[in-house]
């Protein structure tokens, strides 16, 4: 049964050093007990303590990490099933597949056009992150040339797709330092891929055709000392396949089933017989719940919309995304440069920000935080209000900079435009546009 905190900070050294990277045995605690931290980042725990801990510490669903250095990315982790209970942690990794027998100036052109697929959002660079090297059978030779190529020249990260122990032995030979996931154990491989991935410390998926026949393997994979595993059921119907990511979830999370303790890779390449059946179905799995998702291609009009769910599906719903208070310079304003005020909710201030700059009219944008609410959230909840605007603005540092006395506020704010007046007197309180899009012909006019 699982230990609450407190049992599990009575096992604990108790002397606060740190090295864990939280501040207290206690916080550490109530990390382990939540599963988000493992027993191994404590060096200090005792042996006797670490064997009763070992079981209740475990996070249900294991995150498993694959890559190295900046670009190691981290599927699993979850601890429920809803996103509303709490929080999803680690977003669905995408993956696009790149057969072995690619031409090398294909490849070129490939990698060039996929490392191009970086998008900013709401101050985040929203981009794919792994490549699979799929085996055609045309050799282990050129199945470890291109990933090599792709290892050292791209920044994304592995996936190595072949049941020939032979293939995958050549491309770890020469990935194993971008520490790649090998797919897949199978109930015919399992022993020499796992130890394939024993001996060079890699996560590995094992692919089975149910999830009942899932258990055997992942048993048998974790018996061998092996921790990072990546679960495939085998499904390549779209009913079945989101069925049993359901089932997996439920059983990590309710039932306590460490072999399936576990994320989940999908393939929707191996489902659809074209890239926008595949973006559906990706787009369902990104909800419920691939660890890892796998399209035949990446394309800017699939992976864009994905990667906003993703974006979505992943944001703490308890905490909105917020940017800091304060006067932000848009292009280069001087001391007749309008000035702007709007909310902290990140999406408005990047919208407005990302107006401001296509109208190339240089301006000063004060954001004012309104516990990162949007203009008529915030003006409905009391939280920009014209006193506390005007008091804002005062406040800001706004009146050192400029030479003139003229705010422009939101539209779908101008009820508070009597309140500032008040606040600020001999200023003149202008009514911007209610939609941020109308924002580069209202400055140009001005
Ligand atoms: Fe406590 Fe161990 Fe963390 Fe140090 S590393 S604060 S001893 S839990």
């Amino acid at each position: 049964m699982a230990l609450t905190g407190i049992q599990i900070f009575k096992l604990l050294p108790k002397t606060n050093c740190k090295e864990c990277g939280v501040p207290t045995c206690l916080a550490f605690a109530m990390n382990l007990a939540s599963g988000k931290a493992e027993l191994d980042s404590c060096p200090y725990v005792s042996d006797e303590a670490k064997e009763k801990l070992a079981e209740a510490s475990a996070p249900p669903i294991r995150p498993v990490a694959l890559g190295n250095g900046v670009r190691k990315a981290t599927t699993g982790g979850e601890t429920v099933l809803y996103r509303h209970e709490k929080t999803f942690f680690n977003p669905t990794l995408l993956a696009a597949i790149v057969p072995s027998d690619i031409d090398p100036g294909e490849l070129d052109t490939t990698l060039k056009k996929y490392n191009a697929f970086q998008y900013e959002r709401v101050g985040l660079n929203l981009r794919p992150e792994l490549l699979v090297v799929k085996d055609v059978g045309n050799g282990a030779d050129a199945f470890a040339a291109v990933a090599e190529k792709i290892a050292k020249e791209s920044e994304f990260n592995l996936v190595l797709m072949t049941e020939d122990l032979s293939v995958m032995k050549a491309g770890v030979e020469v990935t194993s330092f971008k520490r790649p996931l090998l797919y897949a154990a199978t109930e015919a491989n399992a022993d020499d891929m796992g130890t394939l991935a024993k001996e060079n410390d890699l996560p590995i998926a094992i692919k089975a055709d149910s999830v009942d026949a899932l258990q055997p393997l992942s048993e048998k994979l974790t018996g061998m000392g092996i921790k990072d595993i990546v679960l495939d059921s085998g499904a390549r119907t779209p009913k079945q396949a989101f069925e049993d990511q359901i089932a997996i979830r439920r059983a990590a999370l309710k039932a306590s089933n460490r072999a399936l303790g576990f994320p989940t890779i999908t393939l929707p390449c191996e489902m659809a017989s074209n890239l926008d059946m595949e973006t559906l179905l990706a787009g369902m799995f990104i909800a419920k719940y691939g660890g890892i998702v796998v399209l035949s291609e990446f394309a800017t009009e699939s992976l864009f919309p994905l990667l906003l769910e993703r974006l979505n599906i992943f944001t703490d719903p308890q905490r909105p995304m917020t940017v800091t208070e304060g006067i932000f310079e848009i292009g280069n304003p001087d001391e007749t440069s309008p000035i702007l005020v709007t909310t902290n909710f990140a999406l408005t201030y990047f919208i407005v920000s990302g107006e401001i700059e296509s109208s190339k009219v240089s301006a000063w944008l004060l954001i004012k935080d309104s516990e990162g609410l949007s203009v008529l959230t915030a003006w409905a909840a009391g939280k920009f209000g014209g006193d506390d605007v005007g008091m804002f603005v005062k406040k800001s540092g706004i009146m050192d900079k400029v030479s003139h006395t003229e705010l422009i506020i939101p539209g779908y704010a101008a009820a508070i435009a009597g309140d500032i007046e008040e606040e600020l007197p001999g200023w003149t309180i202008t009514v911007g546009p209610r939609e941020a899009a109308h924002l580069p012909a209202f400055l140009k006019a001005k």
